[in-house]
């Protein structure tokens, strides 16, 4: 899956310019969920060099994402497309979610949660087609 999150009050407490405590787990989570094989993308309003420091305190962290602000990699080490509009994603993670910013241990079981709910929407799908025929 391709996973989108917000740093500023998602990753970190938002104390924006600063960057904030680290949310219990939250890059924990995230770099469980990118050897699972999601597309980590950071999708950030911050830029130039706010950006930068953003992905380069994941990255002492061990987190390296896919892509920054964009939905492809461009420049390995900082992100390279600095725009923030919407990207293509299956899921957004962001302290504005409606009904606020889960903890990160739940996030985690929620993705799962949406892996398998795919997989039964696919399923179904399949079958409904088959019965009409
Ligand atoms: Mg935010």
């Amino acid at each position: 899956m391709i996973i989108a999150v917000d740093f500023d009050g998602t990753i970190v407490d938002h104390e924006y310019p600063e960057i904030g405590r680290e949310k219990p787990f939250a890059i924990d989570v995230l770099r469980k969920l990118a050897e699972e094989g999601n597309k980590i993308i950071l999708w950030s309003v911050r830029e130039g060099e706010l950006l930068d420091e953003a992905v380069q305190y994941c990255k002492e962290r061990g987190l390296v994402f896919y892509a920054v602000n964009s939905e492809e990699p461009s420049n390995a080490l900082f992100g390279g497309a600095q725009s923030t509009r919407k990207l293509r994603a299956d899921l957004y993670i962001d302290d504005h979610n409606l009904g606020g910013l889960p903890e990160w241990g739940e996030i985690y079981e929620m993705v799962n949660q949406k892996r398998e709910a795919r997989r039964t929407v696919t399923h179904r799908h399949r079958f409904r087609l088959f019965r009409r025929k």
